[in-house]
């Protein structure tokens, strides 16, 4: 796609409900408008306010072209296990600074969709726990315990997500970072994001018991198999995680 295509397609994505056509973002009007197009702005001929397709998205302020704007959201997407901005520097071909604002700017946009409505139906939930690796000295009389070992880092990342009923995966996956696995804070977070009467999928332990008053709580035992006997899995919980440690090493 040429620099001029790239540009086109960015609008019919920013004004999709008007069929890529501006609307004014200070006044909401569609009807008329200038282009200037030695700045690609736009100027509302009801307000006089001057705008361009970037303004109010989070790439407003920024002077790149459109076409690393596109590559680097599609990059960002269909990389499952995350992206360093050292590797999105060098595909599009941007200085690091560059790369690493553009990447957080993404991930942000994706918080802010995080929190929209609650997730429903049948929804998993598992921990993963990070950040809680000691690098073995060499020596073996310097070697620590590493179950008794504090590691300020450690957190556990818990995935929600939400089957697809239709076919097979997940569709909607909500994270969010505790110290540890327990009763209070899996509560509160259940609560706030899945639908009162959903069933929830967890493993055995004891952190999700609460859930149990709420919800159509379904557990199975890892220690014993993968899937329950009535289809109690959180297989899709699972597999999020074994990514997002991937991630990490990564
Ligand atoms: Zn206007």
């Amino acid at each position: 796609m040429s620099e001029k295509e790239c540009y086109e397609y960015f609008k019919s994505i920013r004004w999709s409900d008007n069929k890529g056509s501006p609307i004014c973002p200070s006044c909401g009007s569609a009807s008329s408008r200038y282009f200037i197009e030695s700045r690609l702005q736009y100027r509302c001929k009801d307000c006089f306010h001057t705008f361009s397709v970037t303004s109010e998205t989070i790439f407003h302020s920024h002077n790149l072209d459109f076409k690393v704007i596109l590559l680097a959201i599609v990059i960002f997407s269909n990389a499952t296990k995350g992206i360093s901005a050292l590797q999105l520097s060098r595909d599009l071909d941007v200085q690091y600074k560059t790369a690493w604002v553009l990447s957080h700017k993404i991930r942000e946009s994706l918080m802010e969709r995080n929190l929209d409505e609650k997730l429903s139906g049948v929804v998993e939930m598992d921990g993963v726990y990070v950040g809680n690796y000691i690098k073995p000295a060499n020596n073996i009389k310097d070697r620590i315990d590493r179950r008794k070992a504090f590691k300020p880092n450690k957190r556990v990342i818990i995935s929600l997500r939400e089957r697809n009923l239709l076919g097979s995966g997940a569709g909607k996956t909500k994270t969010f970072i505790l110290r540890s696995e327990n009763n209070v804070d899996i509560k509160a977070i259940a609560k706030s994001h899945i639908a009162p009467n959903s069933e929830i999928h967890t493993d055995e332990n004891s952190a999700y018991d609460d859930l149990l008053a709420h919800y159509d709580l379904k557990r199975v035992n890892h220690q014993i198999e993968y899937s329950g006997l009535n289809g109690e899995n959180n297989n899709q919980s699972e597999s999020f995680n074994a990514r997002f440690r991937r991630l990490q090493y990564g």
